[in-house]
């Protein structure tokens, strides 16, 4: 089976890092917004957060256990959403952080969802299919007194993928009697997926860099892209923006990169990629490292693999004119004001990468009401809530005189805080 291939290996830090990022982002949104203490004390931490620990039979007869977690960090504006992420330096810290991120891009995009997060401290690829299997069910059954359709719906993250997501459905089906397909999103599409969903963030996020495009007065046939990443989102957006007409100049992955500045072929790009595991060695491209792709010379960056690869140390290197967030915080607090001087559109994760939960969302709606619409339809409607989303930020932005990040979260916390105080404090 392939998993997501993330070969990162994070440091013990950097959970509690991304968390206090997070929240400063949240704290500087709620200054701008003059938010009252009361609903800050709500806001900047996880409703509710489960740890369990969990035994799993391995193929040698070996029983291991196994941490997991599932943090809903609001359910304020309706149930709770938010991918599962198999990886072995997962923290409790980093699983808040990313419900917290959830929160405000589910608001963000207008979707009735609150934000959460799953994961379990393990690297799959030292695991067979069977134990994969296996640890998926039991942590769903683990897990089970807190998701499902009308409560907490998980979907696939780094190192978990549609199959984990229909063991998972198909879990909490046995334990229910009947087939309950809107427990997850991101299932396959025999079982109740959506058209479009595994294109949705990558695809998404060429809709928004497509009108941040003309925002700026860019001609797209003039739009040079780097992406940084060549799995599923990075891949999708090279497909989708050369398909528009962009050129991509550049990709990697986690063996590094290649260039070329009058434009690569994609499909030969992910052709070699798809027989060789890297996309180093496609013919006509010169190989670059990593942190070079961040400093070429294009109209677009998009850092779709690890979070905090735009520092303080590159920012003021960087000539992109827009960086649209693909990863989840790749750009440190530092860097965002080095660019933000320097005139760089940066297209903050909660909404560059939104196209995933949107989609998420529409599936959870077409399992709900057992109707299933046409890609074509998924993608028009991906199309009309992203752009949306952008149009709302860019006005903020305007109007307020900040980034686009901070006029995201600012829309976004706005809208968790008046569902908060609409529904009022219980009892
Ligand atoms: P993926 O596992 O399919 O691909 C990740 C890519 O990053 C791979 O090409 C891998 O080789 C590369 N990579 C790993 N380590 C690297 C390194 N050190 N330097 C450069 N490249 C490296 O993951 P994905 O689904 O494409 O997700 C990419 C990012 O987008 C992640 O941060 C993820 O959290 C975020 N994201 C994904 C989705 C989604 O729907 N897939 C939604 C929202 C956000």
């Amino acid at each position: 089976m392939v998993m997501t291939d993330v070969e990162r290996t994070a440091a013990p830090s950097e959970g509690a890092d991304l968390l206090s990022t997070v929240q400063q982002q949240f704290d500087e949104a709620a200054d701008l917004l003059d938010l009252p203490a009361r609903l800050r004390g709500i806001l900047r931490v996880p409703q509710r957060e489960l740890t369990v620990n969990f035994p799993v039979k391995r193929d040698d007869g070996r029983i291991e256990v196994f941490q997991g977690f599932r943090v809903q960090h609001n359910l304020a504006r309706g149930p709770t959403k938010g991918g599962i992420r198999y990886h072995p330096a997962v923290t409790l810290d980093e699983t808040r952080a990313l419900a917290m991120l959830m929160t405000w891009k589910c608001a963000l995009a207008g979707l009735p969802y609150g934000g959460a997060k799953g994961a379990v401290i393990v690297d799959p690829k030292q695991l067979s299919i069977g134990e994969i299997e296996r640890l998926t069910r039991r942590f769903a059954t683990e897990i089970s007194v807190v998701i499902g359709p009308e409560r907490d719906i998980p979907a696939p993250d780094i190192g978990t993928n549609p199959q984990v997501m229909a063991w998972i459905m198909d879990t909490i089906s046995m334990h229910q009697g009947y087939t309950v397909p809107a427990v997850v999103t991101g299932k396959p599409i025999n079982i109740g997926g959506s058209e479009g969903r595994l294109e949705a963030t990558g695809r998404g996020l060429t809709y928004v860099l497509t009108a941040a495009s003309q925002h700026l007065g860019l001609n797209i046939a003039d739009v040079r892209l780097a992406i940084q990443g060549c799995g599923n989102v990075g891949s999708t957006v090279a497909r989708e923006a050369a398909a528009l007409g962009m050129k991509v100049i550049a990709i990697s992955d986690s063996r590094g990169g290649v260039y070329n500045p009058h434009g690569l072929d994609v499909e030969a790009v992910l052709t070699h990629k798809a027989h060789t595991g890297s996309v180093a060695g496609v013919a006509n491209a010169d190989l670059i490292t990593n942190d070079e792709l961040l400093e070429i010379e294009c109209e677009v960056l998009v850092p779709a693999a690890l979070s905090g690869v735009i520092t303080a140390q590159n920012a003021d290197r960087i000539k992109a004119q827009i960086i649209a967030e693909a990863a989840n915080g790749p750009t440190t607090k530092a860097a965002d004001a080095i660019l933000y001087d320097r005139g760089c559109l940066v297209i903050p994760d909660i909404l560059a990468n939104a196209g995933g939960v949107t989609v998420s969302y529409f599936e959870w709606v077409q399992g709900l009401q057992e109707f299933f619409w046409s890609e074509r339809e998924v993608n028009a409607q991906l199309r009309r809530v992203i752009t949306n989303a952008l149009q709302q930020v860019l006005r903020v932005a305007a109007e307020r005189q900040v980034d686009l990040r901070t006029a995201a979260y600012m829309l976004a916390v706005q809208r968790v805080a008046d569902a908060v105080t609409t529904r009022g404090i219980y009892p």
